[in-house]
């Protein structure tokens, strides 16, 4: 299931909730102050790999050029 985090633009609460697919992400409440002022935050394990590159060189796992 997927988890998202949100954090309150209110209080500054973060928290995550686990979301449907088909619930409405733009319509979170902050459970700490119930303010609907709330943004999403990129989970570490989705978002795209921000640096130059991507995938290149460096096998950590499967390289096989050791001897
Ligand atoms: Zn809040």
């Amino acid at each position: 299931m997927p988890i998202y985090e949100f954090k309150c633009k209110e209080c500054g609460h973060e928290f995550e909730l686990i979301m449907r697919a088909s619930a409405n992400k733009d319509e979170v409440t902050c459970p700490k102050c119930h303010a609907k002022n709330t943004e999403r935050l990129m989970s570490a394990f989705s978002a795209g790999t921000s640096s130059s590159g991507g995938f290149s060189a460096s096998s950590s796992c499967g390289g096989g050029a050791f001897t």
